[in-house]
């Protein structure tokens, strides 16, 4: 009995410094994991907001966001997130003579079902194939569950005195006044001119989207898309100066 004593007092006594680096080193760890947890959880809510990537490759289902809504001028709803920054911009907009038309803000599943439906359609009837009707559609308009318009987060704002959605859009005194301030308010020219392989879509010089002020700026001042931004800025290569904005 006493020999067996002595043997596992003799363990003891020599397992202790082992047992104290291993605890030291799970402290460490746990320290480690919980300190990237915080940054993992610190970024992920950025980009799970404001900085949230809908396109025809990334839809809205797979992000499990929900935008908490409010009613903004012509009935239209906008994402509670830019509601403050949007009525500013569209405010400052009208100083000068401008008439900003806020035409089309959130977007329910449904009505971009419906939405898209009626367009297929429209093509079908002009003669196309289902296919080309549908491939020609989605040169404008997202598939249902694939549209910004969705987050509640992109707004169309046209000229009250010139209200297609057209190329023309771009050179209305609306149009050409957001191109240069949208990204004060956070807002960004969500598909720009030539970068259709990038954003999936070809100019919308009417649609806008909220980013946030900071990536605004940087998006604006690096003249590049929402899809590049993030590829820099968010991925474990992105190294980027930012220059002062133009
Ligand atoms: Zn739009």
């Amino acid at each position: 009995m006493a020999k067996t004593g002595l043997k596992w007092t003799e363990l003891k006594n020599r397992a202790t410094p082992y047992l104290r680096v291993t605890g030291i080193a799970l402290l460490l760890a746990l320290l480690l994991f919980g300190g990237i947890r915080v940054y993992t959880l610190h970024t992920m809510g950025d980009r799970s907001h404001d900085l949230i990537l809908i396109n025809p490759w990334n839809p809205l289902s797979e992000t499990g966001y929900t935008p908490r809504l409010t009613t903004m001028e012509k009935g239209v709803q906008a994402n509670r997130v830019c509601a403050g920054a949007l009525k500013q911009m569209l405010a400052d907009c009208r100083e000068g003579g401008r008439k900003p038309l806020l035409l089309e803000g959130y977007r329910s599943l449904d009505d971009q079902l419906v939405l898209y439906d009626a367009k297929v359609q429209e093509m079908a009837d002009a003669g196309l194939s289902p296919e080309e009707a549908e491939r020609e559609v989605q040169r404008h308009i997202a598939p249902p569950g694939r549209s910004e318009h969705e987050t509640g987060l992109a707004f169309d704002i046209v000229d009250a005195d010139y209200t297609e959605l057209d190329n023309v859009q771009g050179s209305t005194p609306v149009s050409l006044w957001l191109a240069e301030n949208a990204w004060r308010y956070g807002f960004i020219l969500r598909y720009p001119d030539g970068a259709e392989s990038i954003t999936g879509y070809d100019w919308h010089p009417w649609h806008y989207r909220y980013v946030g002020r900071e990536a605004a700026e940087n998006i604006w001042t690096l003249d590049i898309t929402l899809e590049e931004y993030l590829a820099l800025f968010y991925s474990n290569a992105a190294q980027v100066t930012v220059d002062t904005p133009r």
